[in-house]
């Protein structure tokens, strides 16, 4: 266990956003500062029963943090297969052996589940994690309205202001307080041309809805995330993966976005209409009978963001989405928001590090992670225009999985100059 640290050489660290980004980044900081957390919900925000993967880089880091595959029934995925409107496979991939390659595995679970595992990694007893330091603080319905990103001052929906040495900005996709560090008249999120319907199914449930029916030969996927495209031409794919050890299942429905809402501001929430993406996913009966046998169904109009001229002023950053929002086509989102998060490692300096050094150790983790990220948005774009993602999934494998955080980052580079 590292030594505990005194009051003195604490930080007062303040978190805007306790989605994946702000958790993680509260649970890399709370073993050396004080760490109050604001979200403008209440502790249930943000969870929703989709599924979402940890690419190896993911993981990796969240295994340093106390994360553990077993306890919240994270599936690895070592396989993959794609299958066309016919059903007939038309790639596999048998074993991409993740783990001997970059050190961990990808792991398939529920949004839920890594939300909540990150808020007890950010606020349980550090004698319960075996960590020094205290819990973050969690501040509920209370959202940050205003940011002085120069003196570390967050001003409080319910009138109060707060002030920190640290304010991260983990606002996601739609920040507010995004064009406060990164200039009025930043860019904001945009519409991509792409929208997504998200259902989870049990596996119980789906095998009901399937009867005496002949599963499709891509069902239940054990180890293995499938793509299963529409008829040729239609541009859609349908793609799944398990969860909870097998018992749950997310899919992933992309298409060309048929009908855009005006709204730009859609929330984790927006219901998506049943007959509408049965409509457009059930050109094969199996696939219609599983995903109609979702309890709900989620949608969105996929955004992303331009580069932004900075991620940090003063002594406050953005993170996460609020930085670097990209769709979901090489499942990074979150991979790049834990990365984000870990960065925050160069804060906790044994000796102690001083108010006055904030501001350029932020621009220092800046220095490693908004090039990184950029180059993630650009690489998942690239895949908007094929709607094909195995390829590019190799492709894009050593860049993504080998990152091992914000130290062999920085040694990495120093070596290289
Ligand atoms: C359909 C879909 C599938 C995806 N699948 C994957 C995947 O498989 N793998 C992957 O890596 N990524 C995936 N992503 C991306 C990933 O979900 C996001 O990148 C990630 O959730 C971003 O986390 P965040 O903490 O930055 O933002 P969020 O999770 O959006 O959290 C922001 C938080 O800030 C709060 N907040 C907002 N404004 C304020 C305010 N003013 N004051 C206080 N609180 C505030 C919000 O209530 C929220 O709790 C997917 C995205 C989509 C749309």
């Amino acid at each position: 266990m590292a030594s505990p640290r005194t009051d003195t050489n604490k930080l007062k660290v303040l978190i805007v956003g306790s989605g994946l980004a702000g958790l993680t980044a509260a649970r890399v900081l709370r073993p050396h500062h004080a760490v109050t957390v604001y979200e403008r919900g209440d502790a249930s925000v943000a969870t929703g029963g989709q599924g979402i993967v940890l690419g190896s880089n993911g993981a990796k880091i969240m295994r340093t943090l106390g994360w553990d595959a077993a306890r919240v029934g994270a599936v690895p995925i070592r396989r993959f297969g794609l299958f066309d409107g016919d059903n007939k496979p038309t790639e596999r991939v048998a074993d991409m052996r993740l783990a001997d390659r970059y050190g961990a595995d990808m792991f398939a679970q529920k949004r839920s589940d890594l939300r909540d595992e990150l808020l007890r990694l950010a606020t349980a007893p550090s004698v319960e994690l075996g960590i020094a330091g205290a819990p973050a603080v969690m501040v509920y319905n209370n959202a940050v309205v205003g940011l002085d990103p120069e003196e570390g001052v967050v001003t409080l929906s319910d009138g109060s202001t707060a002030a920190g040495d640290v304010v991260i900005v983990a606002d996601g996709i739609h920040s507010r307080l995004r064009s406060t560090i990164a200039g009025e008249g930043c860019p904001q999120a945009k519409k991509t041309g792409l929208s997504v319907y998200r259902v989870a199914v049990s596996l119980d449930e789906a095998n009901r809805a399937l009867g005496d029916l002949a599963p499709p030969p891509w069902w239940e996927p054990r180890n293995a995330q499938v793509f299963v495209h529409g008829p040729e031409g239609s541009r859609r794919f349908a793609t799944t993966y398990p969860f909870r050890n097998h018992t749950g299942f997310n899919f992933s429905c992309i298409l060309v976005t048929q009908m855009s809402s005006r709204s730009t501001t859609e929330s984790w929430h927006a219901d998506g209409d049943r007959d509408k993406m049965l409509e457009y996913f059930g050109w094969d009966e199996g696939l219609r009978r599983i995903l109609g046998a979702a309890a709900e169904v989620k949608t969105w109009e996929l955004q992303d963001l331009e580069p932004l001229p900075t991620w940090t002023r003063g002594r406050a950053m953005l993170i996460g989405d609020a930085a670097h929002a990209m769709t979901p086509l090489q499942g990074q989102g979150a991979n790049m928001s834990i990365e984000d998060a870990e960065g925050f490692r160069l804060l906790n300096s044994e000796e102690g590090t001083r108010r006055e050094d904030v501001p350029a150790l932020l621009r220092r983790i800046e220095s490693v992670r908004r090039p990184r990220a950029e180059s993630a948005v650009a690489r998942t774009r690239d895949t908007h225009a094929r709607l094909s993602i195995t390829e590019s999934m190799e492709s894009n494998a050593d860049f993504f999985y080998s990152y091992d955080g914000i130290y062999a980052a920085l040694a990495e580079r120093e070596a290289a100059e």
